[in-house]
């Protein structure tokens, strides 16, 4: 299977909708973000299951087949060297920079991310607030003995003609600290996605399917704690019918007019 040629059109969605959105930002003080690869798109980094998505090419390997085959880990890093310079070259957008306003303007109370690209935090969120559920594409830990490297030395070392690198303190096997299909979440940072949505006051769904667990749960449990869900996302989610708010659009540009009218207009006039 390979990727439309060409791409679907975009509809942005109405000022009604923006505005609707501006209002459930308005009236929040505790909001949570969720956001998924499509908030990344619009920085360059392609998302795996929207229309042009490199899901039936692009698969990452399975945490079993990485562990048990050198094979599949030769191919992961030879991948990497690849497409490690794009993810570093990649520069936050609109959307991400919107979601720092809301930060600074004391309305924000953590962005969970299923992304692993780092942009939330380069836009200038800050990182204690930023819940990576996947891992984070920066890191390269040791499976070994859990030493961490930075993504860039590893970047040199493969630059360098270490297509295979090890872990130059054991020699054991290497990997990027992002979870593998396969593999669970880490403990604490599922934990506290939970409990932020369950003391959120808005949950704010920005460019994520909302397919896989736990990400697919947290609308739930915003329902049941009372607190509106705003989705916002270029096409159809598995959560839709949760959603008080749905709005089919981009988040680069369609969460940065929101954001504005909520904090720029303090009267909602
Ligand atoms: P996903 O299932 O959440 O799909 C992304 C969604 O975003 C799609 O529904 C798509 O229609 C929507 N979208 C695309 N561009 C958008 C935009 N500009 N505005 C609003 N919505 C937009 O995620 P996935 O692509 O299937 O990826 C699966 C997993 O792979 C992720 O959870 C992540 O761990 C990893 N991944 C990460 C990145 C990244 O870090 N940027 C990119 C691709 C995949
Ligand atoms: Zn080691």
């Amino acid at each position: 299977m390979s990727a439309p040629s060409s791409e679907p059109e975009i509809v942005e969605p109405g000022p009604e909708d923006v505005l609707a959105l501006a209002d459930l930002i308005r009236n929040a003080n505790r909001i949570l973000a969720l956001t998924g690869a499509g908030i990344s798109t619009e920085s360059g980094i392609p998302d795996y299951r929207g229309p042009n998505g490199v899901w039936a090419t692009g698969k990452p390997p399975t945490i079993g087949d990485f562990m048990e085959n050198e094979a599949h880990r030769r191919t992961y890093w030879q991948r990497r060297l690849e497409s490690y310079p794009d993810l570093l070259a990649a520069r936050p957008n609109p959307a991400h920079r919107a979601l720092v306003d809301l930060e600074r303007a004391g309305k924000l109370a953590a962005v969970v991310t299923q992304n692993i690209d780092g942009l939330h935090q380069r836009a200038g969120s800050d990182p204690q607030r930023v819940i990576e559920l996947h891992g984070s594409a920066h890191v390269v830990r040791c499976t070994d003995c859990g030493a961490l490297f930075d993504g860039e030395e590893v970047q040199e070392w493969l630059r360098a003609g270490h297509l295979y690198p090890s872990c130059p303190v054991c020699g054991g096997i290497l990997r990027t600290a992002t979870v593998l299909f396969g593999e669970s979440l880490p403990r604490e940072a599922l934990d506290r996605s939970v409990e932020l949505t369950r003391d959120a006051d808005l949950l704010l769904v920005i460019g994520s399917s909302l397919v896989v667990n736990p990400a697919a749960q947290l609308p739930l449990i915003a329902k049941r704690n009372g607190a509106p869900v705003a989705i916002l996302n270029r096409t159809g989610t598995r959560q839709d019918h949760l959603a008080d708010l749905r709005l089919i659009g981009s988040a680069g540009v369609v969460l940065p007019q929101a954001v504005f009218h909520a904090l720029g207009d303090p009267l909602g006039s």
